[in-house]
C-alpha cells in the first residue's frame, strides 16, 4: 500500500467512523477501528513505540514538508526492474547490500 492509498483509506475510515455520524444510535460491533490516528503522519495504524519515528511521516526540513514517498516509490521501481532484469534470486541479500551502499552514500553526500 502506498502513501496516497493509505491516506485515502484513512479518510474513508474517518468518514465511516460512528463518532462522525450525528443523531445515530447505531452500534456496530467488530467494525470499530481500534488503531489510533498517528500524530506523526495522521494515518490509522498501530502506534509506533515511544521515541520511534513513524515510517510514513514526511521529512520536515526547516518547517517545510518534503514528500519522500514519491522518491521511495521511484527507488522501489528501479529495484524491481533491476531484480527482474538481472534475475536476482536472493532479494533480501541484495537489499542488505543496497542499504549498506545507501548509508555509505549518505554519509559522504555533500550538497554542491
Ligand atoms: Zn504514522
Amino acid at each position: 500500500m502506498d502513501f496516497e492509498e493509505a491516506k485515502a483509506k484513512a479518510l474513508i475510515q474517518q468518514m465511516q467512523s460512528p463518532s462522525q455520524t450525528s443523531g445515530g444510535s447505531i452500534s456496530v460491533s467488530g467494525a470499530v477501528n481500534t488503531e489510533p490516528v498517528c500524530p506523526q503522519c495522521g494515518l490509522l495504524h498501530p502506534p509506533v513505540r515511544p521515541g520511534e519515528k513513524c515510517p510514513n511521516a514526511p521529512i520536515k526540513i526547516e518547517g517545510e514538508k518534503v514528500d519522500t514517498t514519491k522518491f521511495l516509490v521511484d527507488l522501489k521501481n528501479i529495484c524491481a526492474s533491476q531484480i527482474e532484469k538481472k534475475n536476482i534470486k536472493d532479494v533480501e541479500k541484495m537489499f542488505k547490500s543496497l542499504i549498506v551502499e545507501i548509508i555509505k552514500f549518505l554519509e559522504n553526500y555533500k550538497e554542491k
